[in-house]
Order: C-alpha cells, then sequence, then structure tokens
C-alpha cells in the first residue's frame, strides 16, 4: 500500500526529474550530477541554516539543495535574468519550497554588497569573469564554520591547459585567480576537484 509520505516523495521526484530535463533540453547549464552527489554530501553533514546561492537559473540545484536545511532552514539565491527568476519561481512552488527559497531578481554584483547575512554554506554557480568579486563577499558572510563551493571552476578543462587564446580567456583569467586565492589564503582550507566541470569546496578554518 502507499502511504501519503510515499505519494509525494513520488510527487516530489517526478517534478525534479521534469524541472531537469527541461533545463537540459533548453541547454541550461545545470549542476551536473556528480557533482551535486558531492554537494549532498557535504550539506548533509553540515544541515546548513542557511545557504547562499549565487546563479539560481531555474532553481534545480535550490531545490536539491533545500532537502538539507535544518528545520526552519533558507537559501537566499540570485539570478539576473528576469525569465528565469519566473521559471525558477514556478518549479519552486511545484516542489512545495516556497517558504525555504528566496529569489533576489538582479545582478550579484549589485545584490551581494547589499547582503549581510550569516551563512553555512555559499555556492558560487554565475558569471566566471566575477568570481573574484564573488570570493571577496563570500567570505565576508560565511560563518566560522562555513563551506564556499565554487562550480565550473575548471571550465572545460580550459583552467588547466596553457591555451590561453579563445574567446573566454577573461573568465579563464577570473578563475585561475580564484583558485590561487582559495589555495593560498591561510583562512581556508581547499580542494580542487574534477567532477562535473570542476568544483572548488574551500573550508573555513576557524
Ligand atoms: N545553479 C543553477 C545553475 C546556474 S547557471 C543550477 O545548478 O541549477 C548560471 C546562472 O547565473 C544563469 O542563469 C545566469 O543568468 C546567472 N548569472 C550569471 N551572472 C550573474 C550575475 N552577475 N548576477 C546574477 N545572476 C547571474
Ligand atoms: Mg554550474
Amino acid at each position: 500500500m502507499m502511504t501519503i509520505e510515499n505519494k509525494m516523495q513520488e510527487n516530489y521526484s517526478q517534478e525534479l526529474e521534469k524541472i531537469k530535463q527541461k533545463a537540459l533540453e533548453e541547454y541550461i547549464p545545470i549542476i551536473m550530477d556528480d557533482t551535486l552527489e558531492v554537494v549532498d554530501k557535504i550539506l548533509k553533514e553540515i544541515k546548513p541554516e542557511r545557504i547562499l546561492e549565487i546563479g539560481t537559473a531555474v532553481g534545480y540545484s535550490a531545490i536539491c539543495f533545500a532537502n538539507y536545511l535544518s528545520e526552519n532552514g533558507k537559501i537566499d539565491t540570485i539570478e539576473r535574468e528576469k525569465e528565469r527568476v519566473e521559471e525558477a519561481k514556478i518549479n519552486i512552488e511545484k516542489v512545495g519550497m516556497t517558504s525555504k527559497i528566496n529569489i533576489y531578481e538582479g545582478d550579484a554584483v549589485e545584490i551581494l554588497p547589499t547582503l549581510n547575512n550569516k551563512y553555512d554554506v555559499i555556492f558560487i554557480d554565475a558569471a566566471k569573469g566575477k568570481y573574484p568579486f564573488f570570493l571577496k563577499e563570500a567570505l565576508r558572510m560565511i560563518k566560522p564554520t562555513g563551506v564556499i563551493l565554487a562550480d565550473n571552476i575548471l571550465y572545460k578543462g580550459y583552467v588547466m591547459s596553457d591555451y590561453n587564446k579563445h574567446k573566454q580567456r577573461t573568465a579563464v583569467r577570473n578563475l585561475r585567480e580564484y583558485i590561487k586565492e582559495v589555495t593560498e589564503n591561510p583562512n581556508l582550507e581547499t580542494e580542487i576537484l574534477e567532477v562535473g566541470d570542476g568544483l572548488a569546496v574551500s573550508k573555513i578554518l576557524m
């Protein structure tokens, strides 16, 4: 017999799968499965009260992360494309997570300096050329026990190769700068993982 909990779980899984498939069809760069697995593990351990995400897209990663929030936990997520914000809101509503996920619509470069919250986890997943700036803002708002994650840090392998002439070189230069800063910062313990498009995991050392 199917319990109400089973039924709800099944609905959630079906909705999430639809959101994922639609995003993939539309080439929206959602978090890759192996990256998500790593993030899930980290979140499971931390049970965050507050998560900040930079780059909502259609809400896929925020919805996945929301499952690991502590009771009354919340996610703040930032997206500058209006259409994506609208779609994210619909998706979040469909899975019943509206009370857990708050979207700021606008450019993170402008929104971040206006925020003054403290976060357990900060997930950077937006304009690659802005990663050093996002890091500076993340360091200002991360809790002393927190973790800063940066997706797409290896950018299709460009970051670790010496090929330096393609049109994405500003992005590559800034991703390299991010890696340099997180690895040299004595207050961080950083691992660069070759999952998905590359994930930087930086734990704050108290
Ligand atoms: N985190 C999402 C994927 C995000 S894709 C997931 O895994 O499901 C990156 C998103 O960041 C895009 O939707 C893009 O519009 C947004 N973005 C890029 N630069 C931004 C900026 N400076 N401010 C706000 N959003 C930005
Ligand atoms: Mg990404």
